[in-house]
Formats: structure tokens, sequence, C-alpha cells
């Protein structure tokens, strides 16, 4: 019988209290070494009803169900790879292929479907998950639907949920999976000591230039691509893998993970031929069992492969990795680096040998964008709006205070009583447009809501400079007062102030319907600082009343005409770039 740790139960109750709520599928993010098949056992003993444990490996489903009958209870596997076909207990331990292939088998109603590794559940209706979730659905609509990973994203997708627990937006597009309700950072395993700390070996001045291929648009690198530079660099995979020689003299159980079957097979042939073995897509299962028996037996010490050990593979003797390929993606990487990080008696740390340019981070992956440049790090910003703790890219100055960050937009989301989510969206960065006010992304060049032309603001500015007649300055101040038309009707003044006294006005008639539309349009929505307070007071005195509500620009363009000085473009802080 195990006992649970803290943060193992705290997944199981998250899952518990969401699910009494909620139908629709969720994810909880727990790293490599986390313990997840004895949250998956935990989770499957205490449910009622019958419960499918989906996988795409036969090892987890294997691993999965050891776990779970070391509670002393029993469970099916329907697994052919496993050449057991059972499905009358309460639990079935499952992997996917075999299901798809027998649906017919599955007529009874599950309650509860968790499936591992669940970064693999692609939103295309023909994958082999969702025609079996699709068919389980059929017999019980509401059957709950939980996926577990350590890496919750996917080439070419993003991420696989859409929203996180801590109210946070990951993408404005549907997922699958609509929540993130748990997630274990992976520095928390490394502080408890639940997990060894990896450490990237400095510059091993060798390395493979990789960096002229893109990838196809699957998110992969072509092998013939590969291959081409590989060719290129010739001499330099003797010469790395005799430093990884040297490098584990005193290291027990070492992995290589090439970028090619053909580069995979020249490693080989550069390793001591007793102690090592290659294991690639087509190797038969039975000589791979046995391969990856005799390396977890430490009789073999150099395991070459290409892609093929990354999920379900599990070798906690593993002090040593080198990289001799481009990975794709961070999932990728994290779970490359992933294999060492298990703990083993006596291992202190493993230790990583980077020889393809990757510059992923393992602790910080909870930034979508990839990182901009290595001295960038994750800010905390906080929405004007609508307080919401953002993590973006930023740079921080030698005092930690903040230069810059390269958020655009914030991740915030609210929710009402009925559980309708409505997404912050406040722009960090944005683009006013002239005609319609709507914020604008930064790279936009028409306005998403009325298709006018946007022209970029620092252009603005920069062209404003260089003409006859304009003025262009910082704005100091901005006043607001109502004045009395020749009617004796008022109308709002606004004056845009410089540090040396210049002066700048606009004046906003709001007598006619359209004349007050616009001025919701033109200044409120550009002026207004807190977006979520909707601001719909659209008379002269409630405006100045208001005041403090409204920003000020950053810069003001005006044109001379005649003896006077008429505003032009007004552009705002969040607009400029850098
Ligand atoms: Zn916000
Ligand atoms: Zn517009």
């Amino acid at each position: 019988m195990y006992k649970l740790r803290n943060y193992q139960s705290d997944a199981v109750k998250a899952v518990v209290h969401y699910f009494r709520r909620h139908h629709s599928p969720a994810v909880i993010v727990l790293p490599t070494g986390a313990g997840k098949s004895l949250v998956i056992a935990e989770l499957a003993r205490i449910a009622r009803g019958k419960v499918l444990v989906l996988t795409h490996v036969k090892e987890l489903v294997e691993q999965n169900h050891a776990k779970y009958e070391s509670y002393g209870v029993t469970a099916s596997i329907f697994s052919a790879g496993l050449g057991r076909k059972e499905h009358q207990q309460q639990v079935v331990f499952a992997s996917v292929q075999s299901v798809v292939n027998s649906l017919e088998q599955f007529s009874q109603p599950f309650s509860l479907v968790v499936i591992d590794e669940c970064h693999r559940v692609s939103d295309n209706k023909k994958s082999s998950y969702q025609k079996v979730l699709s068919h389980l659905q059929s017999i019980n609509p509401t059957i709950r639907i939980l996926g577990l990973t350590a890496t919750p994203y996917r080439l070419g997708l993003g991420w696989i949920y859409q929203y996180h627990t801590k109210g946070m937006v990951r993408t404005d597009s549907e997922r699958y999976f609509r929540d993130c309700i748990y997630e274990l950072p992976i520095q928390y395993l490394l502080d408890e000591s639940f997990l060894t700390p990896a450490r990237i070996l400095d510059a091993p001045t060798l390395s493979y230039d990789f960096s002229t291929l893109k990838p196809t648009s699957m998110g992969r690198f072509k092998e013939s691509e590969l291959d081409q530079v590989l060719d290129a660099s010739r001499r330099v995979t003797p010469q790395i893998v005799q430093q990884i020689l040297s490098v584990a003299k005193d290291k027990h159980g070492v992995m290589i993970f090439a970028a090619t079957v053909r580069h995979a097979q020249e490693v080989l042939s550069l390793l001591p031929e007793q102690e090592s073995a290659i294991v690639i897509g087509d190797t038969p299962t039975k000589e791979r069992d046995d391969i990856i028996t005799r390396f977890k037996q430490r009789d073999i010490k150099y395991l070459v492969n290409v892609s093929v050990l990354t999920t379900g593979f599990d070798a906690p003797h593993v002090d040593l990795i080198a990289i001799l390929r481009p990975t794709e993606s961070v999932s990728l990487y994290q779970q490359i680096i992933g294999r060492g990080l298990r703990l083993c008696d006596g291992k202190q740390e493993c230790l990583i040998l980077e020889y393809a340019g990757n510059t992923f981070d393992l602790y910080q992956p909870e930034v979508g964008e990839p990182k901009p440049d290595s001295d960038s790090e994750i800010v905390t910003i906080p929405c004007p709006a609508c307080g919401f703790n953002n993590n973006f890219w930023g740079k921080l100055d030698s005092n930690g205070y903040l230069l810059e960050h390269f958020g655009r937009k914030c991740r915030g989301y609210f929710e009402d009583d009925n559980g309708h989510r409505e997404h912050c969206d406040y722009r960090f960065k944005a683009k006013y447009c002239n005609q319609c006010g709507a914020g604008n992304d930064i790279a936009a060049r028409i306005c998403y809501e009325c298709d006018a032309v946007l022209v970029d603001p620092d252009k603005k500015l920069k062209d404003a400079l260089n003409l006859k007649n304009h003025l262009v300055f910082a704005c100091h101040d901005m006043t607001m007062e109502t004045r009395k038309d020749k009617n004796n009707k008022n109308y709002l003044k606004v004056d845009y102030v410089s540090e040396e006294g210049a002066r700048v006005s606009e004046q906003w008639f709001l007598t006619s319907k359209a004349q007050k539309q616009r001025f919701a349009k033109q200044f409120v929505r550009p002026h207004l600082a807190d977006k979520h307070n909707p601001y719909n007071a659209l008379t002269p005195t409630a405006a100045v009343d208001n005041q403090h509500r409204f920003r000020l620009p950053a810069f003001i363009v005006a044109a001379k005409q005649g003896r006077f000085w008429t505003l032009k473009e007004k552009i705002f802080d969040d607009e400029l770039s850098g």
C-alpha cells in the first residue's frame, strides 16, 4: 500500500472537486518523476463506476496497472502488445490502439477516462483517441475525461488546454481539454529532493549547426535535411563521441539522442561494442525489450536512440544524457532530460551534454512563447485593467528592476455565476485605430473591427518629425473642461500640454447621437484606463467629472494651420515599441 505525497493528494482533490461541477475534459500537469501512476491509481480506486485508463504505449499500460495492483486490488488489462484483452474488472488499463480496434467490446458505460500522456490526444476526429472518446461519450454522455501529462503542449497546436486554474487564458482558440486544474512545477520536486537535479555541462566546444534547418509545417525536421547537416560536419561526430566517452568515465547510465537513424548507427559504431546498444523505431519489440532490460541491469552502459525512448521508458540510474539532435519542441526537450532526473542510490546529478544548440529552458516552460534571447527571463507583470499577474519574457537590470517585457496581451479571465468566461484581453502593446478606437495587435496592418488601415505609430512619429510645420511633443499634462458654444450649449475642450508649455486642443461637441458615438470611439476607447469598467456618460460635464478615468497620450503630433496648431495624432504609451 502506498501513501500519497501531499501534492499527489492535492491533485486528486482538485480532480474530484472539478468533476463535481464540470463535465468538460480537464488536464493535470505533473512533471516526469512526480509519480503520475500513483495519482492515477488513487483516482481509479475512489471512482464510482467503471474507469478506463488509456495510454499510447504498452510500457505505460503495464506501469500504471502495476501501481494500481500494488494497492492490493485487481484490474483488467486491454492491450494487444501485452497479450491481454480483458475488460471485466471495474478498472481497465488499456492501450488506445487496442481499444479503437475493439470498440464493440466497450459497450458498458464508463464513468471516468484517464488519459496518460494526454498531449497525444489530437483534435482530429479520425484519430484513435477521438474515436474512442466519442464512442464512450455516446454510451455515457456525462463521462468525465481527465488527461495527465508532464508537457501540456503539442507541435503545431501549442497549449493543449485553454484555461489554467490560476485564472489564465493560454490560448484564444478552443481546445479539447478546457481547463488545466492542477499543475506542479518541476522546481518543487527538485527543492523537495524528489528528483535529481540536471546540470548542463557548460560549453562543450564541439557542436552541430542545425540553425539553418526549418521544421516542416507539421513542426518536425526532415530526416534528409538533418542528414545533410550531419554529412557536412562528418568530422565532428567522432570528436563528440570521444568527449562523451571521457565525461562518461565515472558515469553509470548514458543515453545518447541522435538526429537520424543513420546518425545513430554512426554514433554506435564509435562506442565500445560490448557496452553499447541502439534502439530505433524498427527495432523488433522483443529485441528492444531485451536491450532495455540489459541497460537497466547495467550490462549495457551506452544506449543510443533517436527519439523512441522518451516516454514510458524509465531507467533511474541514467546519469549522463548527450543530445546530438535538434529538438523541435520544449516538450521533447523536457522528455529527453526527464529520463535523467529519477532518484537513484548514489546519483547526485544528471549531466547533460548539449551538442545541437537547443536553448529550451527546463525549469521555465510556463511561458508559451520561446525565450526571445539568452538574457531574457520570466517577469511578472500585473495587468492594469484586471490585476491578473501575467508571466512574460522580459529583461531586468542588475538591480532587478524591469527594463522591458515582451508581453502583448493580458492572459486573465473572469467567470460569471453562470460559468460564462470573458477574456481580459488588455493589450500591453497595441495600435489604436484612428477611426474606431479599437486596440489592435502591434503587428496588425488593418483594424480588426473596422478594416481601416493602421499606420505604425513609430512611423507616424518619425514622419511627423521630418515634416515642415509639424509639432511633436511628449504629452506632459491633459486638461478637460466644458465651454459654451454660440448657442450657449456645453462642449468639451481637451488640452494637451508639453513640458515647455506648448498646448494643442481638441473640441468635442456632444449634442447629436452621431457626435456622441464618434466621441465614444475616438476619444473614450483609446483614453480609457480601466477598460473593464465601461464608460457610457457621453456629456461634456460627465467627461470632465470623470477625467481621472482617462489616461494621457505619450506623444502629440500637431500641424500648423494658419496661426494655430491642429491636433493630428495622439500616440499612446502602449503603442510604441521598446
Ligand atoms: Zn487583464
Ligand atoms: Zn478600427
